[in-house]
């Protein structure tokens, strides 16, 4: 299974390397087909807007992928060349389905958004997204039901559906990578809050009076373990002089340190990455022991590359929770990380499909009437 998922993250990787350019000197989106027998039987359309990469899969009624694209977002180069990206990657695998079979999309995109009105505010990572009325759009162009999410939401339906919270109707997701994530799975449903944002985890506040976050607030779990932060504490520490073989590790320029060579280096016995992790692990068990009394979950699961650093940071932050919280709160529930590696947000929209299932037939044939009257 580990082997399987190392070797397709390696086709990926081979796939983000190559820049295929289409006949209009456009690039294309790269398509892999897994079930070539099944194509046409694809009903659901799963599509994970990140940053750097778009990705979209055409899966069966039961979450099976069948057919994956992918591209770069290109976010840099504005809205306009955004949402041509969007709709190329997602044609990719629309077309190789019976269309008369397929009943809806679900759209992963970075927050803030409002997914019961399918507008994306203005995430910090789509420059010159302001707004943008996502659904709609893609509604127009594909006459599909199409519905959206946050991105740490539909990765907490996702693992909920299809991952480690499969026997489980209470769950709590939190992703930390580049920033920190969240949602709540509350009796199988998504908590939502008022305004489809609630389960900000990463802004709850792990040190009141720590760093200065990207939110404008201080001491947020995101600032203190997210691997932007992770590095910051190393190079700090290695400023100070602390003695790790680290510096060595990165070609003698501390600006070389990554979240991935601070793993490395722990793994390796190195005293002061391990004492990074430890100190990482600290905060997310602070973080953690806030979730579990506010929402009393069943399951906890972290995903993101800072839960690939593995034991060496669940054990301490285990141990964090067992000293701090409740013991009705932490008996019986375990803290793991995600099955679905990064294929996470895109099983979080099919997820999301699936649960609006019998309403996204109906709107489908909606869109279809609307489409007719209008021709
Ligand atoms: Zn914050």
């Amino acid at each position: 299974m580990l082997f399987l998922e190392i070797t397709r993250e390696t086709f990926w990787r081979k796939v983000r390397d190559r820049v295929t350019l289409g006949k209009d000197g456009m690039l294309q989106p790269e398509l892999e087909i897994l079930n070539e027998g099944d194509l046409a039987e694809g009903k659901i359309i799963g599509v994970d807007l990140g940053g750097t990469r778009v990705r979209a899969v055409l899966s069966t009624g039961t979450g099976q992928i069948l057919a994956r694209a992918e591209m770069p977002t290109q976010a840099d180069q504005g809205l306009e060349h955004v949402l041509s990206n969007i709709k190329r990657t997602i044609n990719r695998v629309i077309e190789l389905a019976d269309f008369s079979n397929l009943v809806g999309m679900a759209v992963g995109a970075p927050g803030p958004l409002n997914p019961f009105t399918g507008v994306v505010f203005s995430p910090p990572n789509l420059p010159g997204w302001n707004n943008v009325p996502l659904t709609a759009i893609l509604e127009k162009a594909t006459n599909l039901p199409v519905y959206l999410g946050n991105d740490a939401n539909l990765a907490a339906l996702g693992e909920y559906t299809f991952g480690a919270g499969k026997d489980y109707r209470y769950l709590v997701y939190i992703t930390i990578s580049t920033g920190v994530g969240g949602g709540v799975i509350e009796d199988g449903r998504v908590l939502m809050g008022a305004r489809g944002a609630a389960a900000e985890l990463g802004h709850m506040t792990i040190e009141y009076d720590g760093p200065r976050c990207n939110c404008g607030n201080t001491g947020c779990l995101e600032i203190l373990t997210a691997g932007p932060s992770i590095r910051r504490r190393a190079i700090e520490l290695l400023e100070t002089g602390y003695p790790s073989k680290m510096k060595q590790m990165a070609g003698g320029n501390l600006q070389n340190i990554s979240p991935e060579l601070i793993s490395e280096a722990a793994h390796e016995g190195d005293e002061a990455a391990l004492k990074i992790i430890k100190e990482t692990a600290f905060y997310m068990g602070v973080g953690v022991t806030n979730v579990l009394h506010l929402y009393n979950p069943e399951i906890v699961v972290i995903g993101g590359g800072v839960a690939q650093i593995g034991d060496m940071l669940f054990e301490p932050l285990r141990e964090v929770v067992r000293e701090r919280a409740m013991p009705a709160f932490w008996e019986d529930v375990p803290i793991v990380a995600t099955a679905l590696g990064g294929d996470i947000g895109l099983y979080g929209a099919i997820a999301l499909v699936l649960q609006n299932f019998e309403e996204a037939q109906e709107r489908k044939q909606e869109l279809a009437f609307v489409d007719e009257a209008g021709a």
